[in-house]
């Protein structure tokens, strides 16, 4: 997170990976890229300060946050969906 002028500017970094695995990991963290710019942090410690409100704790330093989780979920939910085979309605 940086400040450029008047406005805040958060930097993602992604390290690529293979498989749906990783396109659930990436909209976890995307999800928590949401709540730090839904949030007035403009810093490491805001930041820190921000995940200590809305998250729980789990283990060390680290805080998990409901969203993300749920957002994982459902993408996992909607990449799970999409290897099922498309079954057509029966017909009388
Ligand atoms: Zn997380």
């Amino acid at each position: 997170m940086t400040r450029i002028g008047s406005r805040r500017a958060l930097f993602v970094g992604v390290v690529p990976g293979t498989g749906e695995r990783s396109l659930e990991i990436m909209a976890h963290e995307f999800q928590h890229a949401v709540e730090v710019l839904s949030s007035s942090a403009s810093n490491e410690a805001e930041i820190d300060a921000s995940f200590a409100r809305i998250g729980i704790p789990v283990g060390g330093r680290l805080t998990e946050t409901a969203a993300a989780g749920v957002v994982e979920q459902a993408v996992s939910r909607e990449l799970s969906a999409r290897r099922q085979p498309h079954r057509l309605a029966r017909r009388p």
